[in-house]
């Protein structure tokens, strides 16, 4: 089993009726809902990313049909529409949060729609959802000199400690994307396992920092989602996604280069 492709799903929000910022990247709860009856149906078996990485790190075998059901950010829709239908099948999740954009003390103001609180994020872990971190604000982690960098996934990580009086062991990165440096502040930090955003499947060979996930959008339909945690024919969403890292790229150099213009123009 240590060969094996491991579907790791990339939910954000799960809203009715979602606002402009978080829309592409939402689902509906009816759609959430029909997802994990597919998974129920066809027999896979969810896992937290802490189970996943301690049977890579450990050898030990996985369940059959290993999945992972992850959530970014801490939208309020995680407790009020998924925990439920998780909850009705049993199923454990993740759950990475920036604790500056969820409700309550350490608010940054910067969350993006109607945030969880700390209540309710409690609640989740109390019903087998892992709590992982995702920074404290939300930066581009690799643009942060090293200074800020430890203080974005130190803070996150005394946060989580303090309000679930267990530190997270597990991280996503925010925007899905990492460098050499950050990985090892991560891994520093205390992580043992973090998430990318991948244009795969994860696998053990993908080293524990590194494993991919693949993104559930507001337009992902039901075919396409069996496809998806099938693993076959996924050629549709990775080529889409393979645009978006690369669109991404592009603005991230552009904005690269503007910040070395402007610094040579000083
Ligand atoms: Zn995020």
């Amino acid at each position: 089993m240590t060969d094996a492709r491991v579907p790791i799903l990339m939910y954000h929000s799960v809203a009715t009726e979602p606002n402009e910022a978080t829309r592409a990247l939402s689902v509906s709860p009816e759609a959430f809902a029909e997802q994990m009856a597919v998974i129920a149906d066809g027999g896979l078996t969810p896992v937290t990313t802490a189970a996943l990485a301690a049977c890579w790190r450990t050898g030990r075998s996985l369940p059959p049909r290993p999945v992972l059901v992850t959530f970014d950010d801490g939208y309020e829709g995680v407790h009020r529409h998924a925990l439920p239908v998780l909850a009705k099948h049993g199923f454990p999740a993740t759950l990475f949060v920036s604790t500056g954009w969820l409700r309550g003390p350490y608010d940054t103001g910067g969350g993006l729609d109607t945030m969880l609180d700390w209540d309710q994020v409690r609640e989740l872990a109390e019903a087998g959802v892992e709590i992982g971190g995702h920074s404290h604000s939300h930066p581009q982690l690799d643009q942060l000199d090293d200074r800020r960098l430890r203080s974005e996934l130190i803070l996150c990580k005394e946060i989580v400690s303090d309000q679930l009086g267990r530190a997270p062991a597990s991280f996503a990165y925010p925007y899905g994307y990492s460098s050499r440096r950050v990985r090892e502040a991560v891994r520093e930090t205390g992580y043992a396992q973090a998430l990318a955003v991948g244009n795969g499947l994860a696998r053990r060979a993908q080293g524990p920092y590194a494993l991919r996930r693949v993104t559930v959008r507001r337009s992902t339909g039901t075919a396409e989602f069996e496809r998806l945690v099938d693993g076959r024919a996924i050629g549709r969403t990775f080529a889409r996604d393979r645009a978006l890292t690369k669109g991404y790229a592009v603005v991230r150099r552009a904005r690269q280069v503007r910040r070395l213009v402007t610094r040579a123009g000083n």
